[in-house]
């Protein structure tokens, strides 16, 4: 068996990221919610992939890449981050986007601009269309003698779920400082690495917590997120695979992918005037939302400890209506 100690990794976000009550959402629910802030990662705004990308850019340095390609739609926060850390890394970034949602110069696209990354939009729906186009560049690269590293989007591969896995980790260091034990962690999928290794890493550090996924998109995430568990066992050659048993996924996809409703924009309005706390319209916004429903409907155990990962995702704030 690996520890993911064991795995090449480069140093590129501020850890442990903070661990704090939420005080007010806490008192209205009768419950101890806190919240795990990755969305102060220390890298341009923050948000989960700087952990992935802690892993996926060791692997293209060892590998010796000079430019890191990657995916996703026109907003990704993945991409915009991956160019931020590229740039720390002193490697160049091809951000090959699909051309849907916000594709005008407004939040990420903004960040990217300022980040120097090189931005190719590819008028697609299938991520396949870009893999393919990413093969071409890794090829031509490769007749030049030259190393092109392409991240699947969101890095949600095994290798960047590790950061997710490890974050299980941090996490439990600090309850057990704060002397509080976590019932259940609560996250957002949106391509599943986040999720996935979250639920890995309960296995591993903390199996007596649960883990609760809200999916923002309508991709099926059970299945997606059973096969990077299996990955992740595989990768750290564990002796019994990782099972699907903790696998708790929940949608609140709407009306689609990166379209927040009525109920989310209360929700992220609601935290910002409780508890000072920004989240974001496609993501995080829409999972404390789901979360908020499921309080409500007094889903959990009367005195449970709660704790809601921000995952970031502060670009979207500024190219994305809130109804
Ligand atoms: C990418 C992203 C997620 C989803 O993480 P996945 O690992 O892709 O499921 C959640 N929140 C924010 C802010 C993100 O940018």
């Amino acid at each position: 068996m690996k520890q993911i100690s064991d795995f090449p990794r480069v140093s590129l976000a501020v850890l442990p990221t903070p661990l704090h009550k939420l005080e007010n959402v806490s008192k209205r629910f009768g419950k101890n919610i806190y919240i795990k802030r990755d969305d102060m990662t220390g890298v341009a705004l923050g948000g989960n992939k700087v952990r992935k990308l802690e892993f996926l850019l060791a692997d293209a340095k060892n590998k010796g890449a000079e430019l890191i390609m990657t995916t996703g739609q026109a907003q990704s926060n993945h991409a915009m981050l991956t160019a931020a850390c590229a740039n720390k890394l002193g490697m160049k970034t091809c951000l090959m986007l699909k051309k849907r949602g916000v594709t005008g110069k407004l939040g990420n696209q903004i960040l990217n601009s300022i980040l120097g990354a090189e931005v190719e939009f590819y008028d697609t729906d299938s991520y396949a269309d870009i893999y393919a186009a990413m093969d071409e560049k890794t090829a031509a690269y490769a007749k030049q003698g030259k190393v092109a590293y392409g991240i699947p989007c969101g890095g949600s591969n095994a290798l960047g779920a590790l950061g997710y896995a490890e974050c299980v980790r941090e996490t439990m260091e600090q309850c057990k400082a704060l002397g509080i034990k976590p019932d259940r962690m609560v996250s957002v999928v949106g391509s599943g690495g986040t999720y996935a290794g979250l639920c890995a890493g309960a296995d591993l550090y903390a199996p007596d917590m649960k883990v609760t996924g809200i999916a923002v998109d309508s991709d099926p995430f059970d299945e997606i997120c059973a096969k990077l568990k299996l990955e992740i066992g595989e990768l750290l050659e564990l002796d019994r695979p990782l099972g699907a048993e903790n696998i708790e996924i929940y949608d609140n996809c709407g009306a689609g992918y990166s379209i927040p409703g009525p109920k989310d924009g209360e929700a992220v309005r609601y935290m910002a005037r409780q508890e000072g706390i920004i989240l974001d319209p496609v993501y995080t916004g829409k999972a404390f939302s789901k979360l908020l429903s499921m309080l409500e409907e007094g889903a959990f155990a009367e005195d449970d400890t709660i704790i809601f990962l921000h995952s970031g995702g502060a670009g979207g704030v500024f190219a994305i209506d809130l109804p």
